[in-house]
């Protein structure tokens, strides 16, 4: 696979302009290559777009990089204009609330289902700017790895509430952004087990992490707030256990595009591993911190 970033920041304060040329530049329309980009991964993020090739091929590579480098058209910008707004009509609870931390936090004017008046020459100046070969990074090529004692020091910013969701507002650091990506996903597991075997409950309601530039949110449903609170030991034991074996590398990977888009660098596969040897001591500086 290969992992292709850009950093796309919003356009006055939205990210529809990213978001459509996201569209434009994967929009793929022959019977042939349909087939070919089918499993090709692309999403806009808040100030980042991210394209995921499933391929090792280089000449894959090169061809779709000058594919998303080419300059669009006003039709195909029209076209993916609709789509979008199609795109748009479905709810996403996730995306709702990250609407509205960003709101809390940062623009009062953030808002993904506003009508965007569309403008070509706008979404094409964007795209002339942002799509540069300088600005492309591809993980596997540009990955730099820093070295250096792990240790926590979480910073809370700011908590707040937004309906039945608590929302921890941590400043972004590197080591703490992947320490937070574990304890979200011990809190996630152990949500899922205590509300399916000890609750009756089929369906829960995970915590949501998210990231953007200088801050790292992690937001739990209020109704779960004794539970992660109370994840016992030999659970934390069994999660250790169960991840050092199974967790694929590739997977956290996944989140070294934020560190090498923020810092230039990112966490070793070694430094990675000894967060989760870490994890018991982590998650309760985790609580220790997050005093609501
Ligand atoms: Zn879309």
């Amino acid at each position: 696979m290969y992992y292709i970033y850009i950093y796309t920041p919003f356009y006055n304060n939205w990210n529809y302009i990213p978001h459509l040329i996201e569209h434009c530049v994967t929009n793929i329309k022959s019977e042939k290559d349909y087939f070919l980009y089918n499993n090709l991964k692309a999403s806009c993020n808040t100030f980042c777009t991210y394209f995921i090739l499933p391929t090792k091929n280089k000449k894959y590579l090169n061809d779709f990089i000058k594919k998303i480098l080419s300059p669009i058209n006003n039709n195909l910008i029209k076209y993916e204009h609709n789509v979008i707004k199609d795109e748009n009509k479905t709810y996403n609870f996730e995306i709702d609330l990250v609407n509205k931390i960003w709101k809390k936090l940062y623009w009062n004017r953030v808002n993904f289902n506003q009508n965007w008046k569309l403008s070509y020459n706008k979404t094409k100046d964007y795209h002339k700017k942002y799509y540069t070969k300088e600005n492309i990074i591809i993980l596997e090529n540009n990955i730099k790895y820093f070295d250096w004692e792990i240790k926590t020091n979480f910073k809370l910013f700011n908590t707040f509430k937004i309906n039945k969701e608590i929302v921890y507002v941590f400043n972004h650091n590197m080591i703490d952004f992947y320490i937070l990506i574990q304890i979200s996903d011990l809190i996630n597991e152990y949500i899922s087990y205590k509300k399916r075997y000890f609750e009756e409950e089929y369906y829960r309601h995970e915590t949501i992490f998210w990231d953007y530039k200088d801050y790292i949110f992690l937001s739990i449903n209020k109704d779960s707030l004794n539970l992660y609170k109370n994840i016992n030991e030999s659970f934390i034991d069994n999660f250790i256990t169960y991840n050092l074996k199974n967790k694929d590398y590739l997977n956290v990977k996944y989140f070294d595009w934020t560190s090498m888009l923020l810092y230039w660098y990112t966490l070793s596969n070694n430094d990675k591993k000894r967060i989760i040897v870490n994890l018991k001591e982590y998650y309760l500086n985790f609580i220790n911190v997050i005093k609501f």
